[in-house]
């Protein structure tokens, strides 16, 4: 890069990534609880994805059953620690709070779920649940995301031998290495995997699909074998100059904020991000938390086009990102590094049948932003090389077909939950999938049986 931005002090760095939500303390999380109303319709509960006994494990916390509220939440979601602090609960089940409709303040379910879910992690992890004697069959999780996980856990509560496959080195997927480590830092993920590990799952690092081991190996060691992958690659902008030094992927570079060695993460003093979605704000705002000085969001739709959630966008506003709506890249300017990016100005028609506007370019609208940085996170595709050769996988728009009840593939030994199915949802969405392809999985194999 040509121009990079001053590094902070760690103080600051701490400061710019403390937690956005700080767990609750044991007092204010039953006098939180106690504001609950324990409604007998839930609309909590309905709006989750999971499912997750909201008013049942509020009320635990209320009477001071701790370990009872943990295994209510266990029970429907195996990643709560990762939901609490990440999920869109604006979106889902605090907006759905009947306390909304009053006017007045949502229950606090997220933080409520993360005191509950922190307080088993710190104590020596009390079996909460029993499980199933040993049936002999194992199972092949390919990705220790979210879904994997979830699927993993349930699958060896059930009594399956279980292993994960995962081409990182450190495992949790997205869970770990792709959120703002203000929203979830890396150490909650993995305190996640590790007592998913508690219930006997394995989990082989470092092995990617593909090259270290074949898909047919296996397919062939296991019974059954579940796709968790995510997605992969990045979608590229197809704009002169992506090649050049200072261009970078989102994922990429949250993946490298997300190591928490923030003084070790080059940033720009003027960065772009292309896109306006939960990965873009993300980006952006962690660019500015590192030090740049002017962050911008490129993004050629309106406010109301954006995927982003209107608390990302309140998040974004007050770190000051400048946000470009109407706005399309058109080339990157610069010899090696990036020196600038040339934008064109665009005009939004009527909507079509798909909720979609027509871009118009403004004639003569072009100008130049001057910046030493662009993050491209204008979405990512199924990273599908080694699906391509499984016989009865079909792939369509970009994500893996199963049947939406069984989650089973066309090849009827594989499942596949996740982004890999749906293009990229939330976390929760992802857990509600794993555990539901476990029971996809097992009623399959007990067919067979
Ligand atoms: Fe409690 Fe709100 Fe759920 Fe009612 S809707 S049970 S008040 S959290």
């Amino acid at each position: 890069m040509k121009n990079i931005a001053n590094k902070l002090t760690n103080e600051e760095y701490e400061k710019n990534f403390a937690e956005l939500h700080p767990p609750l303390t044991k007092n204010s999380a039953v006098a939180e609880a106690n504001r609950c109303l324990y409604c007998y319709d839930s609309p909590c509960m309905k709006a989750c994805p999971t499912h997750i006994d909201i008013s049942t494990f509020i009320k635990k916390i209320a009477t001071d059953n701790l370990l009872g509220s943990a295994k209510t939440i266990f029970y429907s979601n195996w990643v709560p620690l990762t939901c609490a602090k990440a999920c869109p609960v604006e979106e889902l089940c605090e907006g759905a709070c009947v306390y909304v409709e009053k006017g007045e303040k949502p229950i606090e379910i997220g933080r409520l779920q993360g005191f509950v879910i922190e307080n088993y992690f710190n104590s020596d992890l009390p079996r909460l649940f029993t499980q199933k004697d040993k049936n002999g069959k194992s199972v092949g999780i390919i990705g220790s995301g979210p879904a994997g996980l979830a699927c993993g856990a349930e699958l060896s509560l059930l009594g399956y031998n279980v292993k994960i496959y995962e081409s990182n080195k450190v495992p949790g997927g997205l869970n770990t290495w792709g959120i703002a480590p203000y929203k979830l830092r890396q150490a909650d993920s993995l305190k996640e995997v590790d007592f998913i590990k508690s219930l006997g799952v394995e989990i082989s690092t470092g092995v990617r699909v593909g090259k270290t081991i074949s898909i047919e190996e296996i397919y062939n060691i296991h019974d059954a074998v579940f796709i968790g992958i995510g997605l992969g690659d990045a979608t590229k902008l197809r704009i002169p100059g992506e090649e050049l030094t200072g261009v970078v992927n989102a994922l990429d570079f949250i993946e490298e904020v997300k190591n928490e060695k923030w003084s070790d993460v080059n940033v720009g003093k003027r960065v772009a991000v292309i896109g306006a979605g939960n990965t873009s704000i993300d980006a952006v705002t962690e660019a500015k938390r590192l030090g740049a000085e002017q962050v911008y969001i490129i993004y050629r739709r309106g406010i109301d086009d954006m995927s982003a959630y209107d608390f990302e966008y309140e998040i974004a506003k007050s770190d000051e990102v400048i946000f470009l709506f109407e706005t399309m890249p058109k080339r990157i300017i610069g010899e090696k590094f990036v020196e600038g990016i040339e934008c064109v100005k665009v005009e939004l028609g009527e909507r079509n049948e798909k909720g979609k506007r027509e871009i118009n370019v403004v004639p003569n609208s072009e100008f130049i932003l001057p910046v030493d940085m662009v993050i491209k996170a204008v979405g990512q595709n199924i990273n599908n090389n080694f699906l391509n050769d499984v016989e009865g996988i079909k792939i369509e728009k970009g994500k893996v077909v199963v049947d939406s009840e069984t989650y089973q593939t066309g090849n009827n030994k594989i499942f596949a939950g996740g982004d890999c199915i749906n293009g990229g949802q939330e976390v929760v969405n992802a857990a509600y999938d794993g555990k539901m392809a476990a029971h996809g999985i097992d009623n399959f194999l007990l067919e067979k049986s």
